[in-house]
């Protein structure tokens, strides 16, 4: 799992831009994707070949209440509770507050893992500006600041000094889909899994002290292979209901990125939410092959259904790369369709496209409708070829390829992605121009 580095401080210390530094290296390749949430409150990060997540506590909810001893908000609690690590941010121009140490208290009682970073030092004498922040008991503070970038591979590399480099498993290598299944609280989730793995495999599995805390199960279904990743602990929750409180954003990110294939899961009995949406976002800038199950679909009207199917569409439209069913986990409606696009899904992701036909299904695409003139100068495609899998790459050979347009990239995309079958992964292509 990628180690999570969880923003904390008080509002305008600069947690936001330091979020935004902590997590530049974010795809470019999915800037364009139209309706994809532009959440900023968690992304991905690397440093050299270490990756990370990053959260920022600071959109959860006002941090602290003036004065009052619940300073932190329930979301906040638990993401300090579910981080790797917490930078704890203050700023270094207006001093020590009493706020600070209100959230410092706050923070030593749960956890040891936590980072001291004073911000807004650029410019200052660093010895002078940390001083007065010794009084935390927090260690020796990390001096940045994020809007210059000062220091901040230091600091980083100090965040992630006990995680040792990891290798990074290459997802194209598994051989068989590694699912995580994703939602809000209540949407159906667990009863999804107890229906996929079988009620006697999760009382087995609830047994004390066998397989626990192992967050990955091996399944059949259909006398096919499948591994589901269980970081939110839904196999043995049962008909415990989780409250909203304990929606774990970074347990939902962790398995996304530690999958190679999400089932996210919607309810039909109620709204597509804001929270829906940056899930949905997060699946597609990680990259992941994607299954929409949209659940609860037993006992509502023709009206309801409608409702539903409409916000679909209106709010979730960049979704529409991938499968979309509805099920009832709780009648174990609908799962017998899951399951094949699900492999699809699967299949799509881990495609290998050989050059020649790739190339020949762009010039086609190419022939029939050209790029735009940028300028000056027309772009010419060349050749292209595949880099990479889970998500495919598809990267673009030619010269004064700067010059074309978003559009032009989705035509493409569109085309290669109906010409080659890719149902259920979302594709990226990406153009380099040679002199
Ligand atoms: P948040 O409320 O903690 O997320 O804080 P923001 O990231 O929104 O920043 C609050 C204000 O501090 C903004 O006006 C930022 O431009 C400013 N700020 C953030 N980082 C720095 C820094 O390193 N130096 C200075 N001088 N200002 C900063
Ligand atoms: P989770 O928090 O996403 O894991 O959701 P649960 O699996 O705990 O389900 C939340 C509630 O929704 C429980 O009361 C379930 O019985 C109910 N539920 C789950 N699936 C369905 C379904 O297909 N139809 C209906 N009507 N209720 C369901």
């Amino acid at each position: 799992m990628k180690p999570a580095l969880v923003l904390v401080g008080r509002p305008n210390v600069g947690k936001s831009t330091l979020f935004n530094r902590l997590t530049r290296s974010r795809d470019a390749l999915v800037a364009d994707i139209p309706g994809l949430t532009r959440d900023r409150h968690y992304g991905h990060g690397k440093l050299g070949d270490k990756p990370y997540l990053v959260v920022d506590t600071g959109g959860f909810e006002p941090v602290v209440k003036s004065g009052i001893l619940h300073a932190m908000a329930k979301q906040t609690l638990l993401a300090v509770d579910e981080g790797d690590v917490i930078l704890f941010v203050v700023d270094g121009r207006q001093g020590l507050s009493p706020q600070d140490k209100i959230v410092a208290e706050q923070l030593r009682k749960r956890t040891d893992k936590i980072l001291l970073v004073v911000n807004k030092t650029e410019g200052m004498r660093l010895s002078i500006m940390t001083a007065e922040f010794h009084e935390l008991g927090l260690g020796e503070p990390c001096a940045v600041s994020a809007i210059h970038g000062d220091n901040i591979g230091e600091l980083i590399d100090l965040a992630l000094t006990d995680f040792p480099l990891e290798e990074e498993t290459d997802l194209s290598a598994e051989q068989h889909p590694k699912i995580a299944i994703v939602g809000r609280p209540n949407v159906g989730k667990s009863t999804l899994v107890n229906a996929l793995l079988g009620e006697e495999r999760v009382i087995a599995f609830d047994q004390p002290g066998t397989t626990r805390d192992s967050i990955y199960i091996d399944f059949e279904y259909n006398q096919r292979q499948y591994t589901l990743i269980d970081t939110a602990g839904l196999r043995r929750r049962g008909k415990v209901l989780e409250t909203l409180e304990k929606f774990s954003v970074i347990k939902t990110l962790q398995s996304i990125e530690a999958a190679n294939l999400v089932i996210l899961v919607l309810d039909a009995h109620n709204h597509i939410s804001e929270q829906d949406a940056h899930i949905a976002s997060f699946i597609v800038e990680t990259g992941r092959a994607l299954v929409v199950a949209v659940n609860k679909w037993d006992g509502l009207d023709e009206y309801a259904r409608e409702t539903i199917k409409y916000e679909l569409g209106r709010k979730l439209a960049f979704l529409d790369f991938a499968s979309l069913h509805y099920i009832s986990a709780l009648h174990g409606h609908g799962l017998k369709r899951l399951m094949p696009s699900v492999d699809e899904a699967y299949a799509a992701a881990m495609a290998h496209i050989p050059t020649p036909r790739l190339t020949r299904t762009m010039l086609a695409a190419v022939a029939k409708q050209p790029p735009p003139r940028g300028g000056m100068s027309r772009p010419k495609l060349r050749y292209a070829h595949q880099g990479g899998s889970n998500p495919p790459l598809i990267i673009i050979h030619g010269s004064m390829l700067e010059h074309v347009p978003a559009t032009y990239r989705r035509y493409l995309e569109h085309t290669l992605r109906k010409a080659f079958d890719l149902k259920g992964t979302p594709l990226r292509v990406e153009f380099r121009s040679g002199k």
